[in-house]
């Protein structure tokens, strides 16, 4: 039997979207795998999230986020999408969504796929990922009690995630190619403030050293070019995101870097497509906008199939 709607992705926006999509009664499928992981899953303490004053764990958001969508008969698979394919199903425009061995189809399909931290592409990163290279401090940051590790970045993420690392190590340096943080205000005042954080501005890394586990990273300084070794027993990095979008492989109309371009309502350059949280391209990528971009998805795909059945209310 047809979907209604496919959703694509199992972070908040996608949940959110399947919330909304399964309480307008629309036949529901969320697909979603956890490699690449929501990121929401992975965050320690969210704070910014209306409605928890005492902060809430990323994972029990999810799941949380999760059951609410089931309540509401929302149906699950665990695969990841590989491709998306215009097709006809019933004398209507549909889409076709492969899957991991097999395909599913769809009248309106809703992208909400995320992003992935981006590579700080030197030499030994890919080597020793999982060896003291790390894009994740709530996953392994538990392995580096009393070590000195390295953090990469100067946004909010890399200074949150300095700010959970400074609970285990011994000591958290923070390395940024800047003089000054870009992080939100209230994030700097803590970082500065802990004793444990201290600070490498205006140097960027350029090797990771080590041969089984992280040993050194080789810095250079962007004032005096001078260039030093650091040695260090783990390397955080948290310089950006790529967004998952490889797998539309130009099907839609995205900017230079891979981001889905849609209107307020969340339609894309296709008809029937839609997209929300990190995906697309917006100013601010979070938890609560994710969230609001998954409401007005949903709701436009609500519209959008309606119009397609012959049933909207007029
Ligand atoms: C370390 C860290 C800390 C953060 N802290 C905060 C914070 O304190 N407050 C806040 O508001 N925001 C925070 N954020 C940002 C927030 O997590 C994101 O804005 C939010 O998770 C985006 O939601 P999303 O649903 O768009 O994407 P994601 O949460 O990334 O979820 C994407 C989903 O799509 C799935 N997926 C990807 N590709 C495919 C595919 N081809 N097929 C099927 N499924 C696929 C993934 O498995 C995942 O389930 C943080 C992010 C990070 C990385």
């Amino acid at each position: 039997m047809n979907n209604d709607v496919v959703i694509i992705g199992q972070g908040p926006a996608g949940l959110t979207a399947a919330i909304y999509a399964s309480r307008a009664r629309l036949k529901t499928l969320v697909v979603g795998n956890f490699n690449p992981p929501s990121q929401a899953a992975i965050t320690g303490d969210i704070e910014n999230y209306p409605g928890f004053p005492e902060a809430i764990g990323g994972f029990d958001l999810m799941e949380k986020l999760k059951k609410q969508a089931g309540k509401f008969s929302a149906e699950f698979k665990t695969s990841d999408a590989v491709n998306i394919k215009e097709t006809e199903s019933e004398g209507k425009k549909a889409w076709q969504v492969e899957l991991m061995g097999e395909s599913v189809t769809t009248l309106s399909v809703i992208i909400a796929t995320g992003a992935s931290p981006r590579k700080l592409g030197v030499s030994g990163e890919d080597k020793l990922r999982g060896k003291g290279v790390s894009y994740c401090a709530v996953c392994d940051g538990a392995l580096f009690k009393e070590k000195h590790v390295a953090v990469i970045g100067g946004g909010d993420t890399a200074v949150e995630e300095a700010l959970f690392l400074a609970k285990f190590a011994k000591k958290v340096t923070l390395i940024h190619r800047k003089d000054r943080l870009r992080a939100t205000k209230i994030l700097q005042e803590r970082a500065l403030a802990n004793k444990k954080i201290d600070f490498m501005w205006n140097s960027i890394v350029n090797e990771i050293l080590g041969e089984r586990v992280v040993k050194a990273l080789k810095l250079k300084n962007l004032k005096d070019k001078k260039e030093s070794e650091f040695p260090c027993d783990g390397a955080f990095i948290f310089v950006g995101y790529t967004p998952n979008t490889d797998f539309l492989k130009g099907l839609l109309k995205t900017d230079r870097e891979g981001y889905v371009i849609a209107d307020d309502n969340m339609k894309t350059s296709k008809m029937g497509i839609f997209v929300c949280g990190d995906a697309r391209k917006k100013l601010l990528r979070q938890i609560v906008t994710a969230c609001g971009d998954g409401a007005t998805a949903a709701f436009s795909a609500r519209l959008y199939v309606e119009e397609l059945k012959g049933i909207a209310y007029k």
